[in-house]
């Protein structure tokens, strides 16, 4: 199984892979995980994306194609991947396509959970109410300045990654403001399709 959600930051992009982990056995490849991952350890890597993330915007292509590079030839990946916020710029996709050809390797379905723009600023919200009553970490990026330049570079940059699948008729759209059971269905319903 090897896929590759795409959606607007608040989608359920997270919620979704987290259940196909689960249901298919192989590992969510998160870039924003990974990036958060360097930044509390301070790696080079690290140091280098904290500012830009915090403001919403996006970390350079060549350090997200890196990052997915090194983990693709990881030995849990080779039953396949989740790819969750990545890629998220058409040079990322074509890096994306190639990294795969190299390795004789190609995509099972492209997902976009597709949702209203106005439901996501309450959905981050909701998020960092949640987070904040279980006593956890709000990221650094949840709030409304960095949320609406997450939004803004969604629609220049990301965007047009759905654009470019749905050329290639690889995209496949779900609605994302269905209840999660609903969009969990629907993106079984569709990988069943695409075997
Ligand atoms: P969300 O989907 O909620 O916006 P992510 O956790 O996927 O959040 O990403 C958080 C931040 O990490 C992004 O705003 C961006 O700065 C950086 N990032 C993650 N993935 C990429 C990517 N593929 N290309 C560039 N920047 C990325």
């Amino acid at each position: 199984m090897r896929l590759v959600l795409l959606g607007p930051p608040g989608a359920g992009k997270g919620t979704q892979a987290a259940r196909l982990v689960e249901k298919h056995g192989v590992p969510q490849l998160s870039t924003g995980d990974m990036l958060r991952a360097a930044v509390a350890a301070k790696t080079p890597i690290g140091l280098r994306a904290k500012e830009i993330m915090d403001a919403g915007a996006l970390v350079p292509d060549e350090v997200v194609i890196g990052l997915i590079d090194e983990r693709l030839g990881a030995s849990d990946c080779a039953s396949g991947f989740i790819l969750d916020g990545f890629p998220r710029t058409v040079a990322q996709a074509e890096a994306l396509q190639e990294l795969l050809v190299r390795r004789g390797l190609s995509l099972d379905a492209v997902l976009e959970l597709a949702v209203d723009e106005g439901a996501l600023v309450d959905r981050m919200r909701k998020r960092v109410d949640e987070t904040r009553a279980a006593g956890g970490a709000v990221r650094a990026d949840d709030n409304p300045e960095s949320f609406k330049t997450r939004l803004e570079a969604y629609r220049a940059q990301t965007a047009p990654v759905s654009a470019h699948y749905a050329k290639r008729s690889e995209l496949t759209r779900i609605d994302g403001m269905a209840p999660i059971e609903d969009v969990t269905a629907e993106i079984d319903r569709a990988l069943s399709d695409a075997d």
